[in-house]
């Protein structure tokens, strides 16, 4: 049978709960438990996939092709395993399932309302984790203790456990313990008052995670034990780290706070492995081989959220060459403004990431031609790959209009709406999305990084290559290394006489993890260290 964890979050938003979250789990696996991970989001869209990346950072793809919260990103890369739809619900898609129910007629004669109605769905969502492959199945409420919004997602998991049993479900409330410099202490007063409004609705947390900038003593902890009805061995520090939120897991290790959770949940405490991971964090921390600069030249730059994978992505990769990857986030209108050499002369390898919509596209060819003909390391990802299609057929093939259809209707459309898109009204969950096969062709860039000629990569977009314009591209020497083998679609371009230039259709963001960084990744900060070395 299944056990529950649900994870909840008190005082601010932004304190890491999903870390915290999949930290625990982290731990959990390496103990041979199977895990699960989840999130509940309150926000009435079905899912994130039509939010701007301003408003709520970057769209997580899962391999079967759900857009989802970043926070199933930390998941996927501390624990190593892969979600899917199921991992994350929001009250848009609860809502959606229910009237969809009520307009079959599923409800007939009844009056349909939040209590028992949507908490049902809720638990009907959590209950998806209930599964023969899973022992524990860790589920993160989003949003914070007090939330108008919150609060149908707190009765479902109060009755959820009501239903289960203390033993087969506990409570971890993250909550803030803020440093008052002028004091010169830390404050409980916040926490005490968040428990009470879980207290309130019928939640007393078993373990108290306590995010704060300085050392918890054990009369703080005491008090928040006496005061938040917690027992005080159940109250743990959840303190900033030092270097890199992969700490984290190490941290809650040192805490023992994993073997707490088994112990609620009446499972036997099987031993921890934890060296590689720690020996991930020391060379990450001592990069014996010195710093990269690299520059990800986008159009949402002033969101790092936006880019979260992608900056997770090069700090594994950077592991890999025992490098610190120090990554410059260039706003591409600001390169428009100032010119490329201003702004990147100084860069040991570029990025240029995904986006939507014209704004700054300019900006990314001006990078792009740059990179190429001062032969500097370049890393295309999704509309990225469409601007070096785009830079290549201009400045190289000579054709001027040459542009995508997503920003006008040119004669030369290298980049074209994909057939099957075409006739697609709705915007929610109709991009190519999730995992598909890719051949690489033998002796390029992308085979040799990968190793291997048959991989398989996640993708969310609408536009594609134009293989009329193929032929000439390819005259001039942009080599087609990728292609999906069902429908010919380029996943891969490069130009094999240059350092390391390749762009790919695909994320391949999504599937790098600290201790397996992605190939792509780790190849593309190689060349850029070498590319360092040889300036001297
Ligand atoms: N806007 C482009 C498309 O839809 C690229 C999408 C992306 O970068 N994720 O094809």
């Amino acid at each position: 049978m299944t056990k529950f964890v649900f994870v909840t979050g008190g005082v601010i938003s932004s304190l890491g709960k999903g870390i915290t979250a999949a930290s625990i789990a982290m731990l959990l696996k390496n103990r041979g438990y199977r895990v699960s991970m989840q999130k509940l989001d309150p926000y009435l869209n079905v899912d994130p996939g039509t939010m701007s990346p301003l408003q709520h950072g970057e769209v997580y793809v899962t391999e079967d092709g759900a857009e989802t919260d970043l926070d199933l990103g930390h998941y996927e890369r501390f624990i190593g395993i892969d979600c899917n739809r199921t991992s994350n619900f929001t009250t848009g898609r609860i809502y959606q399932s229910v009237i969809q129910r009520e307009r079959e007629g599923g409800y007939l004669g009844g009056t349909v309302q939040v209590i028992p109605h949507i908490t049902n769905e809720i638990k009907d969502a959590i209950r998806t984790q209930s599964r023969p492959d899973i022992d524990i199945a860790i589920t993160e409420i989003g949003g914070t203790a007090g939330d108008i919004e919150s609060l149908p997602y707190l009765e479902a998991i109060r009755q959820f456990r009501h239903e289960v049993g203390a033993k087969n479900a506990i409570f971890i409330h993250l909550t803030l313990v803020p440093y008052i410099r002028a004091a010169g202490e830390l404050k409980t007063k916040p926490s005490q008052q968040s428990v009470g409004i879980l207290r309130g609705i019928g939640i007393i947390p078993d373990i108290l995670a306590c995010r704060c900038e300085i050392p918890l003593e054990q009369e703080q902890k005491d008090k928040l034990a006496l005061f938040c009805n917690v027992p005080k061995d159940q109250v743990f520090e959840a303190r900033d780290v030092a270097n890199t939120i992969y700490e984290i897991v190490t941290d809650t290790a040192d805490q023992n706070m994993d073997q707490k959770v088994l112990e609620l949940l009446d499972l036997p405490i099987k031993p921890l492995e934890i060296d590689a991971w720690r020996k991930m964090i020391r060379t990450l921390v001592d990069h014996p081989k010195g710093i990269l600069n690299i520059a990800v030249v986008g159009k949402y730059t002033h969101t790092p959220d936006a880019y979260k994978s992608i900056m997770e992505s090069l700090t594994h990769g950077g592991i890999r060459s025992e490098v610190k990857v120090k990554t410059h986030l260039i706003d591409c209108e600001a390169v428009e403004k100032l010119g490329p050499d201003a702004l990147l002369k100084t860069m040991d390898g570029i990025l240029v990431p995904g986006g939507f919509g014209d704004r700054g596209i300019q900006g990314k060819i001006d990078t792009i031609r740059y990179a190429r003909e001062n032969n500097i390391p370049l890393f295309g990802i999704c509309l990225g790959m469409q601007c070096v299609a785009i830079e290549f057929a201009r400045n190289v093939c000579g054709i001027a209009d040459a542009n995508s259809t997503e920003f006008s209707d040119t004669c030369s459309p290298v980049i074209d709406i994909m057939e099957a898109q075409k006739k697609i009204t709705h915007k929610g969950g109709t991009m190519r999305l999730g995992s598909y096969d890719c051949t690489i062709k033998e002796g390029s860039q992308a085979a040799k990084a990968y190793a291997t000629l048959d991989i398989k990569e996640r993708h969310r977009h609408r536009y594609e290559f134009n293989d009329a314009f193929r032929a000439q591209l390819e005259a001039k020497g942009l080599v087609f290394s990728g292609t999906n083998p069902g429908t010919g679609l380029v996943e891969i371009v490069e130009l094999p006489e240059l350092r390391w230039f390749l762009a790919c259709q695909f994320h391949p963001e999504f599937k790098s993890r600290p201790l397996t960084p992605h190939p792509l990744f780790s190849a593309f900060l190689s060349a850029a260290r070498d590319y360092r070395d040889a300036r001297g």
